[in-house]
């Protein structure tokens, strides 16, 4: 395979942002796995799958057709035909979405459909599980942390209406279900870069992956 960073970390980390602005600096394509689960997620709850019911979960998440554009200067996510990327960052797919993703079949089926676009080519590929799963093999991978109010203020401020609190709370409770779930559970890999950007801004994060890619 080609070029391949790998970007892992909790939600609010800056993942995207970064990633985005790493693949656009380089020419790379860009790939967003968490996409992947939401688009998933929202199929699944209009079809009105009991989520409560993984084997439910496992029996129909298979069946929708997922297309992923992967220019980070526009990124795109169908699924089913239909243009999901607004809804998928909604309140309701995301507070469904660690439940779908805890399912093995989901993961077992993103991950395959994960390395046949990373077999393309040179790509920059955010995630939870990517250097740990998805590309052990990846030429970089990054952990991106940042304090618990760092994440909660960049998603406040992302999402209107909604306050520092809710979102703090939100992203703790996604966080203990991303990383007790038995299946591929939100890790750092062990040969990954720690990378706290609690005090660095979008520049400054890019800069350092640039760096530590021309290592
Ligand atoms: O990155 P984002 O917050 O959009 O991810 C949404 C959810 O998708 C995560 O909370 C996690 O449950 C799941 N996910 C995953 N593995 C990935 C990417 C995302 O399980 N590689």
């Amino acid at each position: 395979t080609g070029l391949v960073v790998a970007m892992d970390g909790p939600s609010g980390s800056g993942k995207s942002s970064a990633s985005r602005g790493v693949a656009k600096a380089l020419g790379l394509r860009y790939l967003d796995t968490g996409a992947m689960y939401r688009a998933i997620t929202w199929w699944v709850l209009r079809e009105g799958v009991d989520l409560t019911d993984p084997g439910m979960i496992a029996a129909r998440a298979g069946e929708p057709v997922l297309e992923m554009g992967t220019d980070p200067g526009a990124p795109t996510v169908a699924v089913g035909g239909v243009d999901v990327a607004g809804p998928i960052r909604g309140p309701e797919v995301t507070g469904a979405v660690s439940a779908v993703s805890a399912v093995p079949e989901v993961r077992r089926r993103l991950v395959a459909e994960q390395r046949a676009i990373i077999g393309a080519g040179d790509i920059v590929v955010e995630g939870r599980d990517i250097g740990t799963v998805v590309a052990p093999d990846a030429l970089l991978k990054v952990y991106l942390t940042a304090s618990a109010e760092a994440r909660a203020l960049r998603r406040a401020a992302e999402i209107a209406g909604s306050s520092v609190e809710a979102q703090q709370a939100d992203m703790a409770r996604r966080d203990r279900l991303d990383s007790t779930r038995t299946a591929d559970p939100l890790a750092m890999a062990a040969d990954a870069v720690e990378l706290d950007t609690t005090v660095l801004n979008l520049d400054e994060v890019i800069a350092e992956i640039l760096r530590l890619i021309k290592e």
